[in-house]
């Protein structure tokens, strides 16, 4: 079966109020890589964690950035024996830096991304830091609303905008339901139930329609990972495909 493997790869510290309206202090909060592998389809990564050279670094003047040793994509992929230069796909929620800045990790991956997030970055939009990575020379697979990550209707990437126009999240069929990893449509395990609200997302009215669907996911039984929250490991379901243990798949791609 398919299994997700959640990997930190760096914090940010900030103000709590950068993340959510009613939030007060400081918070640290984990930036997440997810590899998803098929039993016969190979891997794929979803969102890359920090790039090792932002580690101390400030930015915005809001957001300390830390990547200890050893903590970066490459390394935590190494640690459970998967090669980085053979993931097939690199899937981005959106193009801020710490979602998609490190794609140079995966030298050999090709990369899925919103036609409208692509856009966006490329227009040079202000917060768009992985603009960047977008110029490191991975083939481009463009999505739109929904598409069909490995060709079998097992893994479906689906369009959540409104923290930025071409956010996506990938959602996982599962028994009973989806796995479904939010990215920044939903920062934290508390996001969703009560509700609460970042301050400043691209679009705000399309954000909160966005966040109304994830919460009626979750109501209806889907497990909704948070993009900034490792709290979801304490109330992962039997049936769920998040793993955080990580085996190999049973039938390497490449070997
Ligand atoms: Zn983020």
């Amino acid at each position: 079966m398919i299994r997700i493997h959640p990997l930190e790869c760096g914090t940010i510290t900030a103000p709590a109020e950068v993340f959510q309206e009613d939030l007060t202090g400081e918070r640290t909060v984990p930036v997440m890589a997810f590899l998803i592998s098929h039993p016969t389809r190979g891997y794929a990564v979803f969102d890359t964690g920090l790039r090792p050279d932002m580690d101390g670094r400030l930015l915005f003047g809001a957001y300390a950035c830390s990547l200890p040793e050893d903590h970066d994509l490459a390394s935590r992929l190494r640690a459970i024996d998967v090669d980085p230069a053979k993931i097939e796909r690199l899937v981005a929620s959106h193009a801020h830096f710490d979602h998609l800045g490190a794609a140079d990790l995966l030298p050999n991956a090709d990369l899925y991304i919103h036609a409208s997030e692509l856009e966006r970055s490329l227009a040079d939009h202000p917060k768009a830091h992985g603009r960047v990575a977008l110029e490191m020379g991975h083939r481009r697979v463009l999505t739109g609303d929904s598409h069909d990550l490995f060709g079998d209707g097992s893994c479906e990437l689906f369009h959540t905008p409104g923290h930025t126009c071409g956010h996506q999240s990938l959602r996982v069929k599962r028994a009973g339901g989806y796995d479904v990893l939010a990215g920044d449509a939903c920062y934290f395990c508390e996001t969703l139930e009560p509700l609460g609200v970042q301050p400043h997302p691209e679009d705000r009215e399309v954000y909160l329609a966005t966040l109304a669907r994830l919460r009626a996911m979750a109501r209806g039984g889907d497990f909704v990972v948070p993009g900034h929250d490792l709290g979801f490991m304490a109330s992962i379901p039997g049936e769920s495909a998040l793993s955080p243990t990580f085996s190999p798949v049973s039938r390497p791609p490449n070997g």
